[in-house]
């Protein structure tokens, strides 16, 4: 199977076929893999019970929850609140579901909690840089280019009323929750799952992962964070071995969505807001473990911007949340430089 992610589950899993029971340590786990938000997602319970009748259930109900986040915030369906916000008219407030509403709500906390490193109004700039969805045309755009872009941009142009409402005052501003989104569809899938009393269970949308319970050898699961270099093998080293129940766990870095410009400069997927060009430090990734996975999700890519040293600050005010934070040096190593609380939460010291 080819598994991009971020994030490697430590422990064989014999065969991934749809909803087969499969023997992986001493409990049997239920687990099977799709496609979502353009990324590889899995599922693993670990659970005796679960007749095949039920496995089927639990797999079209987590696909029908996965279409209805796609439904709202997708940036690749012209058809999902999200694109049609982006098409409305300014000023005019626009009626967005609950869970929309929600995720655009912690977007914005994050941009204040980061002074506008993180902006989840970014569309334009995104696209220009070839990220984006309408093209993956990869060239440095002209600076006028790019401060037009930029012009389109801000968070402070958008609003989340108390009534759901998505308000902004700018005509070209386009929201683009690509930094959160995942996570939260992760947090969705759990949902849906822990409804129905499972207790159990590992799921993830390639670099998102968030565990509940223990793994099928009654510990907590054991997950592995990849180094960061372009081409990830499964085989390859793990740059730490996290263990987590109950946590979610999310990395963003520089090394699998980039293009190399005529410089030689490294240009990766995540634009700093405050310059509108792509992040440029010697941070290669960072890992940060919180409570859930929109939460992992949207600080991994704050953290990213800020980088080590205000990233630091950050994540040490928050509660139950640490980070990883891992250096590109100039030989080509890296350094790692954990939070104050990364070891007591995952049991990890660089
Ligand atoms: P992630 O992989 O979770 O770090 O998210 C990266 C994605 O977030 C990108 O592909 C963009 O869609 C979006 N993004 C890029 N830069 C920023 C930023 N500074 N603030 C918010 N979202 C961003
Ligand atoms: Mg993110």
């Amino acid at each position: 199977m080819t598994f991009h992610t971020k994030t490697s589950l430590l422990f064989a899993v014999a065969a991934l076929g749809t909803g087969c029971v499969v023997r992986a340590g001493d409990l049997p786990v239920v687990a099977w893999q799709g496609r979502t938000m353009g990324s590889p997602y899995t599922v693993k319970i670990v659970d005796g019970k679960l007749t095949d009748a039920q496995v089927n259930a639990l797999k079209t109900e987590v696909e029908n929850c996965l279409k209805e986040v796609n439904r709202q915030m997708s940036n690749y369906q012209p058809e999902s609140e999200l694109a049609r916000f982006n098409q409305a008219p300014v000023k005019v407030p626009f009626k967005v579901s609950a869970d929309f509403a929600r995720v655009t709500r912690f977007g914005l906390e994050l941009s204040r909690l980061s002074d506008g490193a993180f902006d989840p109004t970014l569309g334009s700039l995104i696209n220009l840089w070839g990220f984006g969805e309408k093209t993956d045309k990869h060239l440095v755009p002209p600076d006028g280019e790019i401060r037009a872009a930029m012009a389109k941009t801000g968070w402070h142009h958008l609003t989340v009323t108390a009534a759901d409402e998505l308000v902004k005052d700018l005509p070209d501003l386009a929201l683009d929750l690509g930094a959160v989104a995942k996570g939260y569809a992760v947090d969705e899938m759990i949902r849906v799952l822990q409804g129905h009393g499972l207790k159990n269970i590992y799921a993830s949308i390639a670099g998102e992962v968030r565990v509940l319970g223990h793994n099928p050898n009654n510990t907590k699961w054991a997950l592995g964070i990849t180094l960061p270099v372009d081409q990830w093998r499964e085989n390859d080293p793990m740059a730490a071995t996290v263990t987590l129940s109950n946590q979610a766990l999310s990395t963003s870095g520089d090394y699998q969505k980039f293009f190399i410009d005529a410089q030689g400069r490294r240009l990766c997927h995540i634009i700093d807001a405050r310059t509108g060009t792509p992040v440029r430090h010697p941070l290669a990734a960072v890992t940060v473990v919180a409570p859930d996975s929109m939460t992992a999700d949207g600080l991994a890519t704050t953290l990213f911007v800020l980088g080590p040293e205000a990233g630091m600050k950050l994540i040490d005010a928050r509660a139950a949340a640490a980070a990883l934070f891992i250096v590109r040096e100039k030989d080509g190593k890296f350094r790692q430089i954990a939070s104050a609380k990364f070891e007591a939460l995952t049991g990890y010291k660089p």
